[in-house]
């Protein structure tokens, strides 16, 4: 059997521990993230034959490389066929410039495809192990609705998810409300940032041990190696457009998990050149490629692009760790990354809400693509790429379209006059019954509402 590989805190003061114990517990004691000790590689062979596998079995095959001996093949490959049983559209919007729609899932973003692989496999280590545990998770809208519904109806988990309120829209919102059973939502006068505060309290709380507590966010590990695939995927899709075989992405960020996982897709060998990372006015990341100083945006700024609105991305400290940096879990840069190899790889821009709505009517008006808002940062962000980078031009681009426009019906109105059609998934929910219950913004009370429910 060969040994697993381990996974150390990016805060450097805990024991490095297993995917599966990484997995389940979330957060590292030190209050870190948990970061594999050493990238596993592919060899330019399975690269190849990914061009003919379905994308469960580029996922079985990546997934492996980190689980190993942690679990059986035919488990494993159960678990990738049950949670990937959708579509992934690579669609051309000109020359071979493409979007890739990450939209097809249950709840129409891309946080399914983190979601559901990860519950699965929460799933699996738990009933080995006959335990029980209670996913706490902040969301901006999306997360929430994905770990809910990736969730929803397990018996050996249960969830609570809390949301900022004026933060997520109907439809969000009721894709979370409208499960019940084993998953409790709540809804909490303040912003994102205070959310996924309450929640990095809870689990630091020694007095709610007993709970099980653990997260479904970015921060887990889980989230993470679901979210390399779909970029080894769309490569051995269109890897033969590429003239130099090499391909660029877009990836509009918030927690940066998403980038995360593209990263450690070019880490792994996947022939990417460079990343656009694309982030709204919470322009922390840009600023800090362009200046080499991190300033938290403290409370973050609201733009339409509402689950990117992130004044400290939860998966800094990794990225920086990636790099040969260190940063603690409040922003502070310990030991500076390679700024010369980020810049290199790397190119973050910036996209404000008046050039995202430009944007999304610009991209239907010349190659009728259509995108909202998270999706038209990520295709900005490229054109900016492309525009300050003439020699870039005829490169392999795919820009990631991270949520279905039919979830921002009121803005595709707005700029385009109609109304996008629902997918099959998001039908149906307007005449559903709500199961929420409002929590006020102090971890008083969010202890206690714990304490006294679970
Ligand atoms: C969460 C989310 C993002 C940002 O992804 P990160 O991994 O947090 O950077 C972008 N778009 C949509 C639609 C999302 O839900």
């Amino acid at each position: 059997m060969e040994k697993p590989i381990l996974l150390y805190s990016t805060n450097l003061k805990a024991e490095p521990v297993t995917f599966s114990e990484a997995l389940l517990k979330g957060l590292a004691p030190d209050k870190g993230l948990f970061m594999p000790e050493f990238i596993p590689t592919l060899s330019a062979e399975e690269i190849e034959s990914f061009s003919s596998m379905e994308y469960y079995e580029i996922a079985f095959t990546i997934g492996k490389k980190f689980l190993k001996s942690e679990i059986s093949d035919a488990d494993l490959l159960a678990i990738v066929k049950d949670a990937y049983d959708y579509a992934i559209p690579l669609e051309k919007a000109y020359d071979n410039k493409y979007v890739m729609r990450l939209d097809q899932g249950p709840t129409a973003s891309f946080k399914d495809f983190a979601a559901r692989m990860m519950a699965r496999l929460m799933n699996y280590y738990l009933a080995r192990d006959g335990r029980k545990m209670l996913i706490l998770t902040a969301t901006s809208g999306d997360t929430g609705s994905a770990v809910a519904n990736a969730f929803y109806g397990l018996n050996n988990i249960k969830v609570v998810v809390l949301f900022p309120t004026t933060e997520v829209t109907p439809r969000q919102r009721k894709q979370m409300t409208t499960l019940g059973k084993n998953v409790t939502v709540l809804s909490l006068d303040g912003k994102f940032d205070d959310c996924q505060a309450l929640v990095k309290e809870a689990f630091s709380d020694s007095d709610l041990d007993y709970l099980g507590l653990s997260s479904a966010n970015s921060i887990n590990i889980g989230r993470l190696v679901p979210q390399i695939m779909y970029y080894a995927y769309s490569y051995s899709r269109l890897k033969n457009e590429a003239p130099d075989k090499k391909i660029v992405f877009s990836v509009p960020s918030g927690n940066f998990g998403d980038m995360m996982g593209g990263v450690l897709a070019m880490k792994m060998g996947i022939p990417i050149k460079k990343f656009v990372i694309a982030t709204n006015k919470n322009d922390v990341f840009p600023n800090f490629m362009k200046t080499g100083e991190y300033h938290k945006i403290e409370p973050s700024h609201n733009c339409i692009s509402s689950a990117m609105n992130v004044g400290h991305p939860s998966n800094m400290s990794r990225l920086v760790a990636l790099y040969g940096g260190i940063m603690d879990e409040k922003g502070n840069v310990i030991k500076m990354p390679d700024m010369e190899l980020m810049n290199k790889e790397i190119f973050s821009v910036s996209v404000s809400d008046s050039e995202t709505e430009q944007t999304i009517k610009q991209a239907w008006e010349e190659h009728k693509l259509l995108l909202e808002p998270h999706g038209a940062v990520g295709w900005k962000g490229l054109i900016s790429f492309l525009n300050e980078n003439p020699s870039e031009k005829n490169s392999l681009c795919v820009s990631l379209e991270t949520a279905h426009p039919a979830k921002f019906p009121e803005k595709i109105i707005d700029l385009l006059n109609f109304d996008p059609k629902l997918p099959p998934s998001l039908e149906g929910l307007d005449n559903k019954p709500e199961f929420v219950e409002t929590l006020e913004n102090n971890y008083v009370s969010f202890k206690k509402f714990l304490m006294e429910r679970f």
